[in-house]
């Protein structure tokens, strides 16, 4: 169901607690720190120019890194509210608490459309045991509570979640902020009915981590496109040798599942024909756990059914670029989500980089191309493809939950329109 909205609101002279996702990558310099990257805050500024326009008197609440429950000086949220008002073009205030008299004052002291960023709410241990008693102190901020943190939603928080079920208790209004919104929409709505063909492109690291997205998808998807290094278990299911590959052998009989599950359905089902494969070398070096490590060198294309075992697959290869490629062009919905292969390193992002130029390609033929969030957004920026698509989303362990079909704290505890 359809979930109230900032734009459904009247939030004039209101104290709106707003939930946003402000752990942006910071680094100290001179000693100051500073932010690396500004995308989690350029995101939230749609929602913050509409509710300041409307009259509200706004208070964010953010969580910045893990200070475990401690009040942590490189975790201040300080820098990030002078970022936020130069950005926003207007001064956005700061307390350096998250609750209590002082950040009651604090926000009791706001004028109509003014902003004020509270103090990482992780510096207290509460916030992640999602405590009563600490979503109560926070509920006494506010009137009204908004989440535009697509990005913290999986998580069961006393700012994600707890507090919205204290404010909605005494009628307190609770919607989704616009960045939410349109997360819900491109990664719910659009999914739900999808303009067909529906090609799903799924890569990555494991099965174990994708299979419920898979079982999910498969039951709405014309076809289903697998890369990654999660392909090499499909390909020990069917027999073939893997060599060193990243493989669950656990999870064979959940590789054959899913085969089986697609073509009871009709759902086209493709696998990489050929991948790129590399030696592994010993650097000599160890690693934090203290075992060696290992390098790839002489990377090559393998066509054979069978890897050799003294190397490992890193990229799906040009067949399957060209087979993956074209199954994508006709597509009129694309949902993507995990990289072919190893796309950190330039020798492996090959096909990573084709499929991203594959979907770009569909969407300027007016396919709706959807970014599951997490590395596929890294590797489509990496592509510079990232305004070539229709949306990216902004959560990582969020998204891939609610592709699975879980529900999302941060979301249900949010009014139905
Ligand atoms: P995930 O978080 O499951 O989407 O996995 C993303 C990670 O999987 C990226 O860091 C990739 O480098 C890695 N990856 C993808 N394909 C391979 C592969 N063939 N071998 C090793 N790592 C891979």
């Amino acid at each position: 169901m359809a979930k109230l909205t900032v734009r459904d609101l009247d939030v004039a002279g209101k104290r709106v607690l707003m939930r946003v996702d402000y752990n942006v990558p910071m680094e100290e310099k001179d000693g100051r720190m500073v932010i690396n990257d500004t995308t989690r805050i350029k995101e939230t500024l749609p929602t913050l120019k509409l509710l300041t326009e409307k009259g509200a008197r706004l208070i964010l609440a953010a969580h910045l890194g893990r200070p475990d429950g401690k009040r942590e000086p490189s975790m201040s949220l300080r820098p990030v509210a002078e970022k936020v008002g130069e950005m926003f073009g207007k001064p956005v205030k700061f307390v350096d608490e998250t609750v209590g008299e002082k950040a009651e004052a604090a926000a009791n002291s706001l004028q109509n459309g003014e902003i004020l960023l509270l103090e990482n709410v992780r510096f207290h241990a509460e916030e992640e045991d999602n405590d009563p008693v600490f979503a109560a102190r926070l509920s006494r901020l506010a009137d009204v509570y908004v989440n535009d943190a697509f990005g913290a939603a999986h998580r069961a928080h006393a700012s994600t979640c707890g507090v919205a079920r204290i404010i909605g208790s005494w009628g307190g209004p609770c919607a989704a902020g616009l960045l939410m919104e349109r997360e819900l929409k491109f990664l719910g709505d659009e999914l739900e009915t999808p303009a067909r063909p529906f090609v799903v492109i799924l890569g990555g690291a494991k099965v174990s981590d994708k299979i419920k997205v898979i079982d999910r998808l498969l039951e709405k998807a014309d076809t289903v496109i697998i890369g990654g290094a999660m392909a090499y278990t499909f390909k020990l299911a069917h027999g073939q040798k893997t060599g060193k590959s990243l493989v669950e052998p656990e999870h064979i009989q959940t590789a054959l599942d899913a085969e089986a599950k697609a073509q009871a359905r009709g759902v086209k089902f493709l696998l990489p024909g050929d991948n790129v494969i590399a030696e592994l070398q010993d650097t000599g070096k160890l690693n934090k756990k203290g075992k060696p490590v290992f390098a790839p060198v002489n990377p090559r294309v393998n066509t054979a059914a069978d890897i050799p075992a003294d190397c490992e697959g890193f990229d799906i290869g040009p067949a399957s670029v060209a087979a993956f490629s074209d199954a994508i062009a006709d597509a009129k919905t694309i949902l993507w989500n995990g990289p072919m292969g190893m796309f950190e390193d330039a020798r492996f992002a090959e096909g990573t980089f084709a499929v991203a130029k594959a979907v770009a390609g569909a969407t300027a033929n007016g396919a709706k191309s959807i970014i599951g969030g997490g590395d596929s957004v890294k590797a489509i920026n990496k592509a510079k493809l990232g305004d070539q698509v229709t949306f990216m989303s902004t959560g990582g362990g969020a998204s891939l939950e609610f592709l699975e079909g879980t529900p999302l704290p941060g979301v249900t505890c949010l009014d139905d329109k």
